[in-house]
């Protein structure tokens, strides 16, 4: 007469946690966790019994779908930051507009200045390359002290002025969001503040209204 012994009994449920930790990891979905799961049940099978076990690979499972769905809202919102633009400082009071005329300008003002104290880190509104870095405006000029112009799609490029830091060089790649500077007081400045400018080159003298411009890319200042 034959009796099963309990590791025969096992081992079946064993070999399909071992299958859907592999289908884990084909799935490319929080494979390490998962796989760890995967050994640590297949472990506790070998004296476990089967009911047990079926419901260990469930529990698996519903972390699997859970998890890949993690995963995918995770991508949803990389994608989205990637794509959009942010403000250049995050906490500010906004002090001289664009298109202002006075005694601080030689011209009109080219840009919209955001009051902050000097130190504060300053954010790539957009993800682009770094095409002007450096003092005397980067070449726009010693009005603008320390400056940093990056060059993003469709003709459009952003400007950074009166910086007392600078993080980042000519030809480097930058993220949306990612620290460029520090704020200042470098050139013609009135007070710590950030100049921003939206330009269509990158030179002075091509400013838009950087105020409207994010509004169109639904940053509103
Ligand atoms: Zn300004």
């Amino acid at each position: 007469m034959f009796q099963r012994t309990p590791s025969q009994t096992v081992r079946p449920s064993a070999a399909r946690l071992r299958a859907l930790a592999v289908a884990a990891v084909a799935a490319g979905t929080g494979a390490a966790t998962l796989l760890g799961a995967g050994v640590a049940a297949a472990d506790e099978a070998r004296v476990a019994p089967l009911a047990a076990t079926s419901a260990t690979t469930t529990a698996v499972a519903g972390q699997a779908k859970a998890q890949s769905k993690a995963a995918a809202t995770a991508r949803q919102a990389a994608a989205a930051k990637a794509a959009s633009w942010v403000q250049p400082v995050a906490r500010y009071t906004l002090s001289a507009g664009f298109g202002l005329g006075g005694s601080m300008w030689s011209h009109k003002h080219s840009g919209q200045d955001f009051a902050v104290p000097s130190g504060t880190p300053v954010s790539a509104a957009h993800g682009g390359t770094v095409v002007k870095a450096g003092p005397v405006g980067a070449g726009d000029g010693p009005a603008y002290g320390n400056a940093i112009v990056i060059r993003h799609a469709n003709n459009t490029y952003s400007q950074y002025a009166h910086l007392s830091k600078i993080n980042v060089r000519i030809g480097q790649s930058v993220a949306t969001g990612e620290r460029i500077a520090l704020s200042g007081n470098t050139g013609n400045s009135s007070g710590p503040h950030l100049h921003f400018e939206i330009r269509t080159t990158p030179n002075y003298g091509s400013a838009v209204n950087p105020v409207a411009f994010l509004r169109t890319v639904g940053v509103r200042v």
